[in-house]
């Protein structure tokens, strides 16, 4: 398993509720896209309409549940969630529909992995506010058309290449979410240890800041295990001693990395000699399912550097064998 400290996936039971911002302006950071959106809220609420279909895509970790729950919260209107794999069946997602109140949000996370089957019910509920369900079987089946109440669907995805195009297509909104700044982050500490009641230093929230792998989940999840340390020490404050003697123990290195990330990146460099190596030999070599490994490890190590994904598989970079304080492999003359 991937150490759920440091992962940037959700855990159950969301220990992160608490530190969520509830409004646009508290929502550090993406702001080109949060810039857009105040645009698309305002103009909706000015004509007393539905927002446009939204899709949010990147990394988990991101804010993409957040930003769908301001969403409602700035529109004034109900907040309906649910996922990609709970909808098993097209009756499902009619129920869900029909229980909306006009102009409401349904967020739908991993909305790529919705089956086809629920996808076709949801095509015409997007464009034409219609749910076209069949009724009876056999000879005496018919088809019936509801109408809809006005909505708007958010769905979020960490891997916007496996939505098909039709469902890609009839978002309005499309919004990229990047992986997030340092001093970004250090804001993001700050709030969330002011949420805490816990006491930080600027250094001590930055030294938390440019270990959090650019990710505010992993970030909230740092700080309040740093918060144990410096509880059971009896610090006063968050210092940068502090955090670094606590992340140090927690194994997360200058860069951020975990151990499964250090695992990643000695398996290319020793086992395969800097690659390149297909993802599905990685992972079963990590003992870890192939989509955390592409969606929760590589994002960070491509955005670093590190790797390469490349046609014939992963590929360790320069940066990576620096990291790891080891020498490539003397190419084999021609
Ligand atoms: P995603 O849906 O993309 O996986 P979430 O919206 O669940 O991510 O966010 C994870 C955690 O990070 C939440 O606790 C949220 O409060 C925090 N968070 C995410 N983005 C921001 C941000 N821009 N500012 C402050 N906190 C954030």
């Amino acid at each position: 398993m991937t150490d759920p400290l440091h992962s940037p996936a959700r855990q159950p039971g969301d220990p992160d509720a608490a530190l969520r911002p509830r409004r646009l302006a508290e929502f550090v950071g993406q702001e080109a896209a949060k810039g857009n959106l105040a645009v698309f809220i305002a103009a909706a609420r000015a004509r007393g309409e539905a927002m446009d279909h939204t899709l949010f895509f990147g990394p988990p970790g991101l804010g993409k549940t957040t930003l769908a729950q301001i969403i409602a919260g700035e529109l004034g209107v109900g907040f309906r969630a649910t996922s990609g794999p709970v909808i098993a069946k097209a009756g499902d997602l009619a129920a869900l529909l029909t229980n909306l109140e006009p102009h409401d949000v349904l967020f739908i996370d991993e909305i790529h992995r919705l089956s086809p089957v629920v996808e076709e019910v949801l095509y015409p509920a997007m464009e034409d506010r219609a749910l076209d369900l069949i009724i009876g079987e056999g000879p005496s089946a018919r088809s019936v058309r509801i109408d809809l109440p006005p909505f708007t669907l958010i769905g979020a995805t960490t891997r916007q290449g496996l939505l098909t195009t039709p469902l890609r297509d009839r978002f309005g909104i499309p919004v990229r979410l990047n992986f997030y700044s340092h001093d970004e982050l250090e804001r993001v500490v700050t709030r969330a240890a002011g949420l805490l009641g816990l006491a930080i230093q600027p250094d001590g929230a930055h030294e938390i800041a440019r270990r959090s792998r650019g990710t505010p989940r992993v970030a909230g999840r740092l700080l309040r295990r740093v918060r144990d340390f410096a509880d059971v020490a009896g610090a006063a404050s968050v210092t940068r001693h502090v955090a670094d003697e606590a992340l140090t123990r927690l194994e997360i290195d200058r860069l951020g990395l975990d151990a499964m990330d250090r695992r990643y990146l000695t398996m290319i460099a020793t086992t395969y000699k800097g690659g390149p190596v297909g993802i599905e030999t990685l992972a079963a070599g990590l003992a870890e399912p192939r989509d955390t490994v592409e969606e929760v490890v590589e994002p960070y190590l491509i955005q670093l550097g590190l790797i390469a994904r490349t046609a014939r598989g992963r590929v360790l970079n320069d940066g990576g064998w620096a990291h790891l304080e080891l020498t490539p492999p003397r190419e084999s003359p021609p």
